[in-house]
């Protein structure tokens, strides 16, 4: 993952001249390599053998605790569930945790991965260790959306933004995984450039459930599948990968229709042309937008399976539209 190696260059400088901050704060993209970044500078201060430019030694004993993922100054803050809140008691925990003295006299860190999955309780009583910071310890917030912690948070930390890479070296670290060209550019794309989250998409077969995501909202732009049936179907796990991949196709639509390419990927192209011909751009730039506050409001409590119905009852209501139009212009 060389497109870190800036930011590793940069930590490991705080590190060696002892200006690591109480808290930092590290946002990117999902899929762009903050985990790895968090925990090479935890590895880097626990190892007892460190060299120089913040490698771990791998021979230590505070390696081998790491490498088994059981080194007991190394703390992981997570949602109990996948998609469900960070809760206050977590918080108390960790913090209990990180007031003992660490195990072997050296650092402790703590991961909170994602940061913004705190609720409110928790970010407040985080806030609160924050604002009392002990010696020798770290804590290290990842996010892939900081606005949505509290800015007293954000204040606390110090912060690092990790950029998606250039889209060759990305490709090129792809293949050198064993992609084949063309899938690392497609996944490239899927992922908005971020290579973990590109390799990740073509572990899973995410690209069989988009396949089928678009064959749907086709299907309901056509009137020939119901958007309240969609809705439930699309309940769950893929939620938000479907909000993105639509927002994705809508930019695509967008674009296509501004007398820009159509999209790079034939079958989608064939799929959405006849939507492209039909419908009303300012149609497009309000659904995309829809689709994107109903993506930003994901996890905040709203009903989800209400705004994924609007959602695609407005889709089908924009084929009425299109072709009111297309008679209306055919007259
Ligand atoms: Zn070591």
């Amino acid at each position: 993952m060389e497109w870190l190696q800036q930011y590793r260059e940069r930590l490991n400088r705080t590190r060696v001249q002892g200006r690591l901050p109480h808290a930092l704060l590290i946002s990117g993209q999902e899929g762009v390599g903050k985990r790895a970044l968090a925990e090479q500078l935890a590895h880097s201060l626990l190892c007892q053998q460190v060299a120089a430019d913040g490698q771990p030694c791998g021979q230590c004993a505070a390696c081998g605790w790491l490498q088994a993922g059981s080194h007991p100054d190394l703390l992981w803050l997570v949602p109990e569930e996948v998609g469900k809140a960070i809760k206050v008691d977590q918080v108390r925990a960790l913090t209990g945790q990180l007031f003992m003295t660490s195990h072997a006299g050296r650092y402790k860190v703590a991961i909170i991965q994602p940061a913004d999955a705190m609720n409110r309780n928790a970010a407040n009583s985080l806030l609160k260790t924050l604002e009392e910071p002990t010696d020798n310890t770290l804590l290290v917030l990842l996010t892939a959306l900081p606005g949505r912690l509290p800015a007293t948070i954000r204040s606390r930390c110090q912060q690092l933004q990790v950029a998606v890479p250039d889209a060759l070296m990305a490709q090129q670290w792809l293949q050198d995984t064993g992609m084949e060209s063309g899938q690392a550019i497609l996944y490239l794309k899927l992922a908005n450039g971020a290579p973990l989250k590109a390799r990740q998409l073509a572990e899973t077969d995410s690209v069989g459930t988009r396949d089928q995501r678009l064959q749907q909202l086709v299907a309901v732009f056509q009137g020939s599948l119901d958007p309240v049936e969609t809705a439930k179907g699309w309940m769950g796990e893929s939620e938000r990968q479907s909000l993105g991949w639509w927002r994705a196709w809508l930019e695509d639509m967008i674009r296509w229709q501004q007398g820009g390419q159509p999209p790079l990927e034939p079958e989608v192209a064939q799929k959405l042309q006849r939507i492209v011909e039909t419908v009303d751009c300012r149609q497009l730039f309000d659904l995309s937008d829809k689709v994107s506050n109903a993506l930003n409001s994901l996890g905040s409590g709203l009903n989800r399976q209400l705004i994924l119905e609007d959602l695609l009852i407005f889709w089908a209501k924009l084929a009425d539209l299109a072709s009111y139009r297309t008679r209306v212009g055919s007259r």
